[in-house]
């Protein structure tokens, strides 16, 4: 059977066209749905952004805190207060909730949509498909590119056992808005890192074992934009990453990510490290399996000056180590599409625990 995948159903591209989202926003609006969320990632708090979003009478702003990568229990938080907010406007549900943000904000914005039509707590659907009723309208806003998020089926969330996406159709946003001047003030070191996390799907994908035409043909592209980018700080940067994201997230919906995802995931749910620097961390050790993408990848941390942090694992404890390759073990699509049917004969627990401990 060959996946019939669902993808965004509307685009919007160019510099300056976040000054659209009003429009956009309005033919969703309706008599007994008006209300739009707006999920801001809180840095923008008192930023010249805030002014400029599109609010109506009904709006609700939750300015959304990423110091921690998204958590089922914030999720479900947030969910309520937006059905609080809405039932004090005498509505069952908002018209749309739009994530302003990096891959955590969009995450969380995918997440609520979700939750305020499904019941119970975000964390009984982490998986694949589980989800039941469609979710309302919803739209994004990136302000860091890499992740893939925008493109994506899943939000990914950490629940109490597990790090895992809500993976479904009805995950994927109704529209996204993609207007390159909103990453242009990202943090240097923020920008490289989730800029990495999109090397590594275009890597992952392209050298996987489920790689088809339709994957390589997004992932070659984005890969020649990461390099446009991060070794030749070609001109347009920021409108080549933000499309360097965009494909590399449309490569790994029809392939996997691999190796590296999979050992990102054990280290951030054990140690809280974020998704991008988790993945960078872990690449530079994972010469072994993908020889090019980590030379390459070296001269990319070499002309964008980045040092990265060495020695985190050096305190976890064996229980932690534990904990870690558990992680890391549930993902078998990730090692499938990495090292094939067979993968279990090759990644053996002492195997990956060993790579953790070199880190
Ligand atoms: P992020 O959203 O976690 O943000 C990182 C930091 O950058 C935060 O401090 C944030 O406030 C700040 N920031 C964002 N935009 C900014 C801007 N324009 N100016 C200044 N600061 C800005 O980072 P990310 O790397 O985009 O996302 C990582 C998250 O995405 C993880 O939670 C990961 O699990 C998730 N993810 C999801 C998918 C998916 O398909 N759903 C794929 C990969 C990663
Ligand atoms: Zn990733």
């Amino acid at each position: 059977m060959f996946r019939n995948f669902k993808t965004v159903n509307r685009f919007v591209f160019g510099r300056g066209c976040f000054d659209q989202l009003d429009d956009i926003l309005a033919a969703q609006r309706t008599s007994t749905r008006s209300a739009i969320v707006f999920a801001v990632d809180g840095v923008f708090q008192g930023k010249p952004l805030q002014e400029r979003l599109p609010l109506r009478n009904q709006d609700i702003v939750l300015w959304v805190n990423v110091d921690d990568e998204p958590k089922t229990a914030y999720v479900d938080w947030l969910t309520d207060q937006v059905r609080n907010a809405v039932a004090e406007r005498r509505q069952e549900l908002p018209a749309g909730v739009v994530g302003i943000g990096g891959g955590s904000t969009m995450d969380l914005a995918k997440a609520i949509s979700l939750m305020l039509t499904n019941p119970g707590s975000s964390s009984e659907y982490q998986g694949w498909d589980l989800i039941k009723h469609p979710a309302v309208y919803h739209a994004a806003v990136p302000t860091l590119s890499g992740t893939g998020a925008e493109v994506s089926r899943t939000t990914v969330l950490t629940g109490p056992e597990k790090k895992l996406g809500i993976n479904s159709d009805h995950t994927v946003f109704d529209q996204v808005v993609l207007d390159p001047e909103l990453i242009a003030g990202a943090p240097r070191e923020q920008r490289f890192y989730t800029g990495m996390d999109c090397y590594i799907h275009c890597v992952e994908s392209l050298k996987g074992t489920y790689l088809n035409a339709f994957s390589q043909a997004y992932g070659e592209k984005a890969l020649t934009l990461c390099q446009e980018v991060f070794l030749q700080d070609a001109p347009g940067s920021d409108d080549k990453l933000m499309m360097a994201s965009f494909f590399g997230g449309m490569s790994i919906a029809y392939s996997q990510v691999g190796v590296c995802h999979a050992l990102s995931y054990g280290l951030s749910f054990v140690l809280g490290v974020h998704h991008g620097i988790g993945n960078s961390i872990v690449f530079d050790y994972l010469e072994e399996f993908y020889p090019e993408g980590v030379a390459e990848f070296r001269r990319m941390l070499s002309k964008q000056d980045i040092q990265l942090p060495r020695g985190i694992t050096a305190t976890a404890t064996d229980a932690q180590f534990e904990k870690m390759v558990d992680v890391a073990l549930i993902l078998d699509p990730l090692w499938e599409n990495a090292l094939g049917r067979e993968w279990r004969k090759i990644m053996t627990r002492q195997r990956i625990g060993d790579l953790y401990r070199r880190m």
